[in-house]
């Protein structure tokens, strides 16, 4: 196994550090941070501003752990799946989304996911282990860098709703988010950057106390304990008024709205209960809905409700005056739609 630590583990100042301890000036150090993280160098032997005695020590004491696009596979409505071996061999997915408008990536936190959703093909994954920042980072720059030659256009944003639970990662996922958003990374404005998470309060209020900038989403899919712990088990612990005071507490701090996410399946949140007690949780804090289009993952009991079940949810939310979106699903020929993400290609 190899021992040597992976440099982007490093900060900006430890790199500078690194480098006057072993008699160089600091300004080395910004110079490797450079090529790392704004070039992007997946070796040493790029850094040719950098002598070839220099580069040799730092291949000596050093790897860069970059992740590998193993394959790309392209849906026929444009949208584009990656599976990323990671350096441990380990596989994730990332998925480019172009509409006319923009090009989102959709990228993965951890390697499967802590949490259990019975919707969900991840879930099946066993959790094996966290993302590193680097790891989320360079999902990001794959996806720019496939925006730039197939679509022509550079990334406009970005969602962590890809694999794993996103705030059971939260410092990994926020030191990508940094590098993402500083002008020595992407340099993207964090405004298009949303974190979607299933609803883990304490990290809620922990992202408000923090006053980030990127905005939230919560998978919801219903407002009813009993449905929602049903098909989310974890909202057994983490109760619906737990996650509306948590959501509350985020919008006193951050002014920031709310998506929620929200599937309904024929059967499991298609009546008017659900929707009332959905339109009730919408006016605890602002927010908006996006009714997003399933794809089943096998023919178990998770299936899309009718159009007409859709249709009275629109109706219902609007005349509540809650803005509402119909997503359809985009990349199903190739498992790349939201749900489906398994490592199967
Ligand atoms: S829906 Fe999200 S949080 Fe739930 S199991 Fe799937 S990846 Fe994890």
């Amino acid at each position: 196994m190899d021992k040597k630590k992976d440099i982007r583990a490093l900060t900006k100042e430890q790199l500078r550090e690194f480098f006057v301890k072993n008699g160089d000036k600091a300004f080395r150090g910004n110079q490797v941070y450079e090529w790392l993280w704004q070039k992007s160098a997946h070796s040493f032997e790029v850094m040719t501003n950098i002598s070839k005695e220099t580069r040799d020590m730092l291949e000596a004491n050093f790897v860069i752990n970059h992740i590998k696009v193993d394959q790309m596979q392209r849906s026929s409505d444009g949208t584009i799946k990656n599976a990323v071996r990671l350096h441990d061999d380990l596989i994730v997915e990332s998925v480019l989304i172009p509409t006319k408008t923009r090009t989102t990536a959709c990228v993965s936190s951890q390697v499967g996911c802590s949490l259990d959703c019975k919707f969900c093909a991840t879930a099946r994954l066993k959790r094996m282990r966290n993302l590193n920042p680097d790891e989320i980072y360079d999902q990001v720059v794959a996806i720019d860098n496939e925006s730039r030659l197939y679509f022509d256009k550079p990334l406009s944003n970005i969602v962590f709703m890809g694999m794993g639970e996103p705030l059971m990662n939260y410092n990994n996922v926020l030191k990508a988010i940094q590098k993402i958003t500083s002008p020595e990374g992407l340099g993207m404005s964090p405004k298009r950057i949303t974190v979607s998470t299933s609803g883990v309060p304490k990290m809620i209020r922990k992202m408000a106390d923090e006053e980030v900038k990127f905005k939230l989403a919560v998978s919801l899919h219903s407002a009813i304990d009993k449905v929602r712990t049903s098909i989310m088990p974890f909202n057994a612990t983490f109760t619906l008024a737990d996650l509306r005071e948590a959501l509350q507490y985020w919008y006193a701090k951050t002014s920031s709205r709310i998506t929620y996410e929200y599937v309904v399946w024929e059967g499991i949140n298609d009546t008017k209960k659900d929707i009332d007690a959905l339109v009730s949780f919408c006016k605890f804090a602002p927010s908006k809905v996006n009714l997003i289009e399933y794809n089943p993952i096998d023919d178990g009991i998770f299936q899309q409700a009718e159009n007409s079940a859709i249709e009275m949810y629109v109706s219902t939310l609007e005349k509540n005056g809650i803005v509402v979106t119909v997503r359809r699903s985009r990349g199903k020929d190739i498992d790349a739609a939201c749900g489906q993400l398994a490592n199967k290609s």
